[in-house]
């Protein structure tokens, strides 16, 4: 079966992964207003009345600042586990409650399956998702500045990956944000650096020929030649052929990729 995706922004002003297959099409954290996201959609040919359900990796705004529009708008199931619920709540406005779907472990919307996994940040209970539909499996770890070996195991062998990159060590260090917030996005509860990106990739590629794309690029502290460059060749060091063991990209905060299509 095949499966589209596209990651319509990435960064910290702004979060949504689109994931559809046949019959259902969901967005992976909706974190612009609900306006934005619906040109974003419209840009890559998506109509947001065809979604299915919204879900949340945790309750930053960068996450779920259209989840609430969106919800009422298009009357969409918002999936999220309950501390994640309870940091969100407010900010969301009014959710029908049959659209209010708390999920404590692995859940269905049709024939897509979800795997919510714990990842380390600095919110009241992130987390990633693994998605698979058919033997299609699709890996997204961002705001985490830890992978656990548990999440390693889900990780691994990925189709499609989408994989934080966030930061650039030395363009952070040297750069002007304030000590308490370098300390913050260094910490294991902060952001994985391309460093991090490239350690965790050879760990986390199978022989399936993944697509991999960085993704939660600071605009401050990185940009996307540099992630690029820095993994890639990390990578090549590690004996792998870009283009041949794996297609690396990545995802921007300015615009959508393009519709990307697998399996
Ligand atoms: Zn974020
Ligand atoms: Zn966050």
């Amino acid at each position: 079966m095949q499966i589209e995706i596209s990651v319509l922004a990435s960064g910290s002003s702004g979060n949504a992964i689109y994931i559809k297959n046949n019959k259902h099409s969901i967005l992976i954290d909706a974190g612009l207003s609900g306006k934005e996201l619906e040109k974003r959609m419209a840009a890559v040919d998506l109509n947001p009345a065809d979604l299915s359900a919204l879900l949340v990796t945790h309750e930053h705004s960068d996450h779920i600042k259209g989840v609430g529009v969106l919800s009422r708008r298009y009357d969409l199931p918002v999936y999220a586990n309950d501390k994640t619920w309870t940091g969100s709540e407010k900010r969301l406005g009014k959710i029908k409650e049959k659209n209010q779907q708390i999920f404590s472990g692995p859940f269905m919307i049709g024939e897509l399956g979800f795997i919510p996994y714990a990842t380390s940040h600095d919110a009241n209970a992130p987390v990633g998702y693994i998605c698979r539909c058919g033997n299609q499996k699709i890996g997204i770890a961002t705001d985490t500045g830890f992978i656990s070996e548990e999440a390693k195991k889900l990780l691994k062998g990925s189709d499609f990956l989408i994989l934080e990159s966030n930061h650039d060590l030395e363009m952070l260090m040297t750069g002007s944000y304030p000590w308490h917030l370098k300390k913050r996005i260094r910490s294991e509860q902060g952001h994985l650096s391309n460093d991090d990106a490239a350690a965790l990739l050879p760990k986390l590629i199978k022989d399936n020929q993944p697509k991999v794309l960085l993704a939660h690029l600071s605009e401050e502290n990185n940009n996307p030649q540099i992630a690029y460059i820095t993994v890639k060749n990390d990578l090549e060091e590690a004996g792998f052929k870009i283009g041949e063991d794996l297609k690396l990209g990545w995802a921007t905060q300015a615009k959508p990729t393009k519709v990307y299509k697998i399996g």
